[in-house]
């Protein structure tokens, strides 16, 4: 540790990243092929996700086939350390004692918020993150950003910089990285590029000048699964990875982007992945703007859209039916009816079985 101190912070950055993602994406897919012709048949075990209700921030918990973990964001700080007890709960209910690695999409206080409160509750082996802070002049970015840095300082855990092309290491599995700090992969994933014919109808949008453009995204693919995980990445970001060439490829499940908020979730991104399943990470009142709504629900795929809240501004006419809701009424309820979470079992020949917590039943989807 003391010779990692006389780096520069970014230097240390990248002296990690650099040792710790030696493997491209493409040789680590390679790799992870190899490991699934020996056993799919034998084990197929799935990649289970679990979309927690952060009230309307992200946290979503990936846990792979041979129990390695990566948690996407941390919630919220504050409202009693609320946001780390959940998703505690749920990494212990999911067998874990510590999580490998937490990706911090971005440096919103929804997103970064609840690392202080989660660092002392479960041990976290390394941060992935994509850099610095590009908004410091907000002061509730610049406040999560802080107490990150500080909880960086003060534990052991890795740092790793998150740059797009590069793959996360988890076995089994090819996890890319496909957006961060604003930068995009130059080329498209394995099997996509081809032309996306939803980019015409698709309006454009203002770049945007936040965090949310410099999103870290992530693409898993397991077997024959895909899903596509892009933070709160924006719309102007959508259209230059998805236009004039689809460079993702279409997907079996969409955590959709930004909470379902209209600042994402362009025609040319949803309708070009194609997604079979789509959790939506709104709170009761955030994200889950109707527009959204409409293009994941008139997707061309779309089975079934699931959502963490029932959202008031969609009212009758733009949320889906009870059973595909995790959380009926609004946050921190009393009577313990908040705090339920949505979990996808994904299978290597693309079967999903997608589980509600609140009511305690499940769907299947048939492997394509
Ligand atoms: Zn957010």
């Amino acid at each position: 540790m003391d010779g990692n101190r006389r780096l520069t912070p970014r230097g240390m950055i990248t002296a990690v990243a650099l040792l710790f993602f030696g493997m491209s994406a493409a040789a680590h897919a390679q790799a992870a092929n190899s490991k699934l012709r020996k056993h799919a048949v034998s084990l197929a075990k799935p990649l289970t996700v679990y979309v927690l209700d952060v009230e309307g921030g992200q946290s979503t918990l990936f846990v792979t086939p041979s129990h390695q973990s990566l948690l996407v964001d941390t919630g919220w700080a504050d409202n009693g350390g609320r946001d780390a007890d959940r998703i505690a709960t749920v990494a212990k209910k999911a067998g874990l004692d510590h999580i490998d690695y937490v990706l911090i999409t971005h440096f919103h206080e929804d997103h970064v918020g609840g690392v202080p409160n989660l660092n002392q509750r479960i041990h976290i082996g390394a941060y992935i993150d994509h850099g610095v802070n590009r908004e410091p002049q907000d002061a509730a970015t610049q406040k999560g950003w802080e107490a990150y840095q500080a909880v960086l300082a003060q534990t052991k855990a890795k740092r790793i910089l998150a740059q797009p092309g590069e793959a996360i290491p988890l076995d089994g599995l090819t996890t890319t990285i496909v957006s961060a700090d604003g930068n995009l992969i130059a080329n498209p994933l394995p099997g996509a590029g081809q032309p996306n014919p939803y980019c015409q109808s698709s309006p454009t949008h203002p770049a945007d000048q936040t965090e949310n453009a410099r999103s870290t995204g992530i693409v898993m693919q397991y077997g024959k699964m895909r899903l596509v995980d892009l933070g709160d990445l924006t719309w102007d970001k959508e259209m230059q990875l998805m236009c004039p060439v689809n460079k993702l490829g279409m997907m079996d499940v969409y955590i959709v982007s930004h909470h379902g908020w209209d600042h994402s979730g362009s025609p040319a991104f949803v309708d070009g992945i194609a997604p079979r399943v789509a959790i939506m990470d709104n709170g009761e009142t955030k994200g889950g703007s109707p527009s959204t709504w409409d293009i994941i629900e008139k997707s061309p795929r779309l089975k079934n859209l699931w959502q963490l809240h029932y959202s008031a501004e969609g009212g009758v006419k733009h949320n889906v039916a009870a059973p595909y809701i995790a959380n009926l009424k609004g946050a921190n309820m009393k009577d313990g009816s908040d705090g339920n979470y949505i979990r996808v079992s994904a299978y290597p020949d693309g079967k999903l079985v997608v589980y509600n917590s609140r009511t305690q039943q499940s769907k299947t989807y048939p492997a394509r």
